[in-house]
């Protein structure tokens, strides 16, 4: 190729226009109605065709057309009014004051993807969306965080269906010059780049800064002339396949993340990183910290450990990264010399303890290693993690493994529809996004009209339905289909009917086909003269999942089989623009997974506030938010250990529900009036998931339980020469190095062992601690009711006091214990550390009576 200079060319965009530039540069405009609808109306056929990238569509306005826009008063009208609450925005005061976070105390929020809009493809899921929305709702709530991801030159995949029913692929390309993003300079105005020494040599990354409401994100990105090919590809797809270049993204993440911020003179009092591709931040972050508060790796380590936060999404173990440790050493060997630890050790903080001799490293070992705050995102996932990952705690009960659970939520102003807003706007205040935790206001949705409500999600509906003939079109003329099929797509769908909407990524485990297992049954529902059913599917397979791309095909097949072809549609390339449509104007959202393999799920979140009823087997969110004035359960909960049998009895449940409950009460109406009993469970869907289910609700939740406290450790511990973390260093230390010598009798009662409810009786036990002191540690006695097999059932820990000290080390512990309930009960004892929680929970400092538990 002949070599180019490239120059750039901007639009000359009118003065009193010039505040659209701005704002098309903030992603603030994708959740602001009357944001979209400015962009929009000054040309809504190239909006809809550039994909709602206002960058690349203020480039394409004609010079005329904006000579115009600047001398209508309804457009200027209307551009003053975004601006004015645009700087509303940035003005007001963060809403967390009351928990004392102050805008230096910057929590550095790490994830791989990042899933803002769909003109920015930086992700492939729910993991992305999650994190996006964690931004969005933090810009509301004035969280002082600060994003760090990594920018890929090529968007996640375009998923297109060939004539055979098959997925195919292509991978569009970001062009930075389209995106809303801006090299990211330091206070001097130099632009940012960092280094990292990789096998491969240097790898050297520039930063783009996007603007999302009143937070950055940083990405990194190694796509620089400086750098070879292999190094430049780090960062051109998403996930990479060859696990080379996987472990290098997650390096330049992780490490590279770290060193930006430094570079940008940012230490962050907070780190969370979400979910293990960001683990390597940890240890990037330590070396930071003995650098600036002049301290050894332990000290720097006890800082850190107690600020960090680490999230993770997966509850199946062969979705969590691992690499060879070969392949990981060469990036981390530097960390061993410079904290003065042996090669091995390092390796073995992301290595299983009860397997030392693996060769493999595992991304969520490392990750838990470095945070003291460890959370699932549902009650159910927290529950599956802690048996999942129970090993790392050896000797532990499964139920005091120290990951707790943050319920996921999403951002609701993305996703509830213009027409649902203007209602929420009416009926409720027109700032009730940013007071969302009001629960008087969330109450007023109670006091929409029905027919108000009905009549905008009909409007929604009909959204839905015009986008699934537009796609449909779009797809059959791309294989050429003959002129009376298109005339047949172009009329697909009905909007009064029935619409039953299932998107999400087409894993095998989600059970996409759940319906055809019966598809006789399905067809009498879809077909029925009187009160017929309409279905709208869509979602990705992974690009090498064939698996999941023979479910896609058989749905296809079957959307394009005679008899239902009217009214069932798989819509191409689910994204966040066809998960908007889908969400908005479903009636009922279906969720099929196998429990407990769904973390969380959010979908159904965005379909609830919209009003969408969801149908659901009872795993991750559903678990806490089904009500059955709400949406209904399919199944109780059970795991099966044949998945054959479990689909069956699961599909004709599901049928059972739609047959007799779900068509029947939506098609309930007198008069042609709406269905009233069905609104009713609209209005406590969309008030569930306002006040439940929030991304709003789970970033306070964030705060109030992780970062707040793990600032103030932060602050704490760095304070007097770090004189506190040095203290917790010397402790554990003492600890790790003392505890084998610890040994305790078997506890004896001092009285006979049969009680009425009402006794009380003592417990002594002597204890052996070496060179501990009492000081050090806490002695419990551990009681509860106790199962067939000699198993605790719900146990508790309480705390012995120290009798006498009899001898050098040796202690006698005594406890008084109150039977208050009858039945079958057991007690025994154990030491452990005194101290916080991540003093207490230090790996294998536990000793229980006979050294076994
Ligand atoms: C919300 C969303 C998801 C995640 O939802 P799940 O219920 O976990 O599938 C995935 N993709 C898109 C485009 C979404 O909008």
């Amino acid at each position: 190729m002949e070599k180019m200079q490239i120059y750039k060319v901007y639009p000359a965009i009118p003065e009193p226009l010039s505040f659209l530039d701005y704002l098309a540069r903030n992603l603030w405009w994708c959740w602001n109605h009357e944001a979209i609808e400015l962009f929009r109306r000054i040309n809504p056929v190239q909006w809809e065709k550039i994909g709602k990238n206002p960058v690349a569509f203020l480039s394409c306005i004609t010079q005329r057309r904006f000579d115009d826009l600047s001398k209508d008063e309804s457009f200027l009208g209307h551009l003053g009014r975004v601006k004015t609450k645009f700087e509303k925005m940035f003005s007001r005061v963060s809403q967390i004051k009351e928990f004392d976070l102050t805008p230096k105390d910057t929590i550095a929020y790490f994830s791989m993807e990042f899933g803002l809009h769909e003109s920015l493809p930086f992700f492939a899921g729910g993991l992305g969306i999650l994190a996006g929305d964690h931004l969005k709702a933090s810009s509301t709530l004035g969280i002082p965080l600060i994003g760090i991801g990594l920018l890929f030159r090529e968007g996640y995949f375009r998923q297109f269906i060939d004539h055979n029913g098959w997925q195919q692929e292509t991978y569009p390309i970001n062009d930075v010059f389209d995106l809303p993003v801006q090299k990211l300079k330091d206070h001097s105005g130099f632009e940012i780049k960092i280094d990292i020494p990789g096998p491969d040599g240097i790898i050297n990354a520039c930063v783009w800064q996007l603007k999302v409401g009143k937070i950055r994100l940083f990405l990194l990105d190694t796509n620089l002339p400086e750098n070879s090919k292999n190094i430049r590809d780090i960062t051109s797809r998403l996930y990479a396949s060859h696990s080379e270049i996987r472990i290098a993204q997650e390096i330049l993440l992780g490490i590279g993340g770290i060193k930006v911020l430094r570079a940008m003179d940012i230490f962050p009092n907070v780190c969370h990183m979400n979910e293990g591709h960001c683990s390597f931040a940890g240890l990037e972050r330590i070396s930071i910290v003995m650098d600036k508060y002049n301290v050894d790796f332990q000290v720097a380590f006890q800082i850190c450990k107690r600020s960090c936060v680490f999230t993770t999404h997966t509850p199946v173990a062969a979705g969590h990264d691992v690499f060879v440790k070969e392949m990981v050493f060469p990036y981390i060997q530097p960390y061993a010399r410079k904290f003065s630890v042996s090669d091995d050790e390092l390796l073995s903080w992301g290595q299983p303890h009860t397997r030392k001799n693996t060769d493999k490293f595992s991304m969520f070992i490392f990750g838990a290693h470095f945070a003291g705050y460890i959370n699932g995102v549902s009650r159910l996932h927290g529950r599956v993690a802690r048996g999942m990952w129970q090993s790392l705690w050896p000797r532990r009960h499964v139920e005091e493994i120290p990951i707790s659970h943050i319920t996921n939520g999403v951002h609701i102003s993305s996703y509830l529809s213009q027409h649902k807003n203007s209602l929420f706007e009416r009926y409720l205040s027109s700032d009730w996004s940013s007071r969302q935790s009001n629960p008087n206001l969330i109450s007023r949705i109670d006091m929409i009209e029905d027919a108000d409500l009905w009549h905008v999600h009909e409007l929604d509906r009909s959204s839905l339905i015009r986008r699934c003939r537009q796609s449909l079109l779009t797809q059959y003329e791309r294989q050429n289909a003959p002129r009376h099929e298109l005339d047949e797509v172009a009329g697909v769908l009905d909007h009064r009917v029935l619409t039953i909407c299932f998107a999400r990524r087409f894993a095998t485990y989600k059970r996409a086909s759940l319906l055809l297992k019966d598809a006789q049954r399905l067809t009498r529902l879809i077909t029925d003269e009187d009160k017929p059913v309409q279905f709208v599917f869509a979602g990705k397979a992974h690009p090498n999942d064939d698996q999941g791309k023979a479910i896609i095909k058989r749905i296809v097949e079957f959307a394009r089989s005679h008899n239902v072809r009217h009214r069932v549609v798989f819509l191409e390339n689910y994204d966040i623009n066809i998960a908007r449509y889908m969400v908005q104007g479903c009636d009922v959202w279906l969720n099929t997974p196998r429990r407990p393999n769904e973390a969380c799920g959010t979908s159904g979140m965005k379909a609830s506030a919209n009003g969408g009823l969801n149908i659901s087997i009872l795993d991750g969110w559903w678990c806490e938010g089904f009500r059955d004035d709400r949406g209904w359960a399919i199944g109780n909960g059970d795991i099966y250990d044949d998945h054959e049998y479990q689909d069956e009895v699961e599909s004709q449940a599901l049928f059972n529900i739609l047959e007799n409950d779900v068509i029947p009460k939506f098609y309930d109406r007198k008069r042609g009036n709406p269905p009233l009993k069905w609104i009713k469970m609209m209005k406590e869907a969309m008030k569930m998931a306002i006040k439940d289910f929030s991304s709003d609700r789970m970033v306070r939740d964030y705060c109030s339980r992780f970062y707040i406290p793990a600032s103030i450790n932060f602050k704490q511990l760095t304070q007097d020469s770090a004189e506190k973390a040095k203290e917790l260093a010397l402790a554990q230390f003492r600890l790790v190095s003392l505890w084998g010598d610890i040994r305790l009798s078997s506890p004896e009662l001092t009285k006979e062992v049969d009680f009425t409810v009402g006794d009380t009786f003592r417990i002594t036990l002597e204890v052996f601690l070496g060179e501990l002191t009492p000081e050090e540690v806490v002695v419990q006695v551990y009681h509860g009711k106790v199962r067939a097999l000699d198993e605790f059932e719900g146990a508790r820990a309480e705390t012995m006091w120290l009798q006498e000290t009899i001898a050098e080390g040796r202690h006698i512990y005594a406890c008084t214990i109150t039977c208050s309930d009858s039945g079958r009960f057991g007690y025994t004892s154990r030491v452990i550390p005194k101290g916080d929680e991540v003093l207490s929970n230090t790996p294998g400092l536990i000793t229980w009576v006979n050294g076994d538990d």
